[in-house]
């Protein structure tokens, strides 16, 4: 990829790129050569012309150059193989790619990797690709090689899905599909120990919610004998997580149908007794107006309800709806997984929206664990923002 040119910060708006934060502001830029466009890889330097580093450019969006290198090293395919070997090696090392029945997880977590605008998630081979600038759209048949590579024979196919990501940055071009490879004949991908039918074609984000696996597994540890709902259930990954651990009964709901009908294909494909599981279409604040007091555990995992800084106050509101809504109802002794994927919420703001609803609820509640995301969604040192999932497990009483 050739550099198109160059941009300059205005004075001082060099300090956060000299720190390795790897977004360049639009306010930031004092010039911009002549000529270049979305997708373009441009070398930023400094107010005096202190050379930076490269990095990617969207015209017309907030972040206006995404970092990928800070030195003179140009992103360029041995770079993407550098790198793309790494993060390989790291998930690899969290025994997470080969493990015995664990073949789902994050490859590549964007900044986390050092790959802004890069995701990739891995099913058991099958790697679905999400671009979300136009100039890692532009870079993909470099980011396939180093996958081909980096993976060897661990790769069955490449899937690009980024049609949807790309369209909200005014990209209408790439269409999704297979770019190497594709998904074997009976395949199947496994989240410690559980099967998951990953639909990655119709299915919300790359095809499933990889961040949850050890929040699930915590909760397979507390559920033995109990009954559990789990609210915004998606393709059940928290209610087979539950059926593993021994849960009596497990309600599923969702607003979305093809989700439940492929989550209870996995309640089959896991070999449950259906008749353990139930799966709910239905809104779920409705839902839980008409109280949860029958549920021994309860599970809250909505999508982001902040998708930016903006929308921080309604996004709280929102939280604090659902979270009441729950409180107010659930037995004494009761267990509640509380979630926010919202990284304009940050972990203080998530957890008082919560106590303030337990105390308007007037509740009892006991904080006993505070989740995260785990280790194949890391977080880079240099951009704290990479950390968006935050939960809560509460007893309440
Ligand atoms: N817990 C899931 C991921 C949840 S993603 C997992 O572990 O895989 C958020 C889910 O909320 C999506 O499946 C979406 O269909 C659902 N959803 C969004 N709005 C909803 C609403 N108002 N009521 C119920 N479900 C909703």
């Amino acid at each position: 990829m050739k550099v198109k040119g160059t941009i300059q910060l205005k004075a001082r708006k060099d300090e956060s790129i000299r720190r390795r934060h790897p977004w360049v502001f639009s306010g930031a830029i004092r010039a911009i050569d002549a000529g270049i466009d979305s997708g373009d890889l441009v070398q930023v330097v400094a107010n005096k012309g202190a050379e930076l580093g490269f990095g990617h450019y969207s015209k017309g969006t907030s972040i206006a150059v995404r970092m990928l290198s800070f030195d003179a090293s140009l992103p360029d395919a041995d770079w993407f193989l550098e790198r793309i070997t790494e993060a390989v090696a790291v998930r690899r090392d969290l025994g997470l790619l080969t493990g015995e029945k664990q073949t789902i997880c994050r490859l590549i977590h964007a900044e986390g990797d050092g790959m802004p605008g890069l995701i990739a998630d891995f099913y058991g081979g099958v790697v679905v690709l999400q671009t979300h600038s136009v100039g890692m759209h532009y870079s993909v048949a470099m980011i396939k090689d180093a996958l081909i590579q980096a993976l060897g024979p661990l790769l069955h196919g490449i899937y690009d899905k980024s049609a949807k990501v790309l369209r909200k940055n005014g990209h209408t071009e790439h269409e999704d599909g297979y770019i190497h490879g594709q998904s074997p004949e009976n395949w199947e991908a496994y989240e410690r120990g559980n099967t998951f039918i990953i639909d990655l074609v119709e299915g919300q984000k790359t095809g499933f919610f990889i961040d949850q696996r050890e929040n699930r597994f915590l909760l397979s540890q507390l559920v033995k004998g109990k009954k559990v709902l789990n609210t915004f259930s998606y393709t059940g990954g928290f209610s087979i997580s539950a059926l593993r651990g021994g849960a009596s009964e497990v309600h599923s709901l969702d607003s979305s149908k093809r989700a439940l009908e492929i989550g209870d294909a996995n309640v089959i494909a896991n070999g449950f007794n259906p008749s353990q599981h139930q799966s709910i279409q239905a809104d779920a604040l409705d839902f839980l107006k008409q109280g949860v007091a029958d549920y021994d555990v309860v599970v809250l995992d909505p999508p982001a309800f902040a998708k930016s800084a903006s929308a921080r106050h309604a996004a709280i509101q929102g939280y604090k709806r659902i979270n009441l809504r729950a409180i107010e109802t659930m037995r004494p002794g009761s267990l509640l997984f509380t979630f926010s994927c919202s990284q304009a919420v940050d972990d203080r703001m998530f957890t008082n929206t919560v106590i303030s609803a337990a105390i308007q609820a007037g509740r009892t509640a006991r904080i006993l664990h505070r989740l995260h995301q785990p280790a194949d969604h890391p977080v880079s040192a240099f951009h704290p923002e990479g950390s968006y999932l935050k939960g809560l497990v509460l007893r309440i009483d």
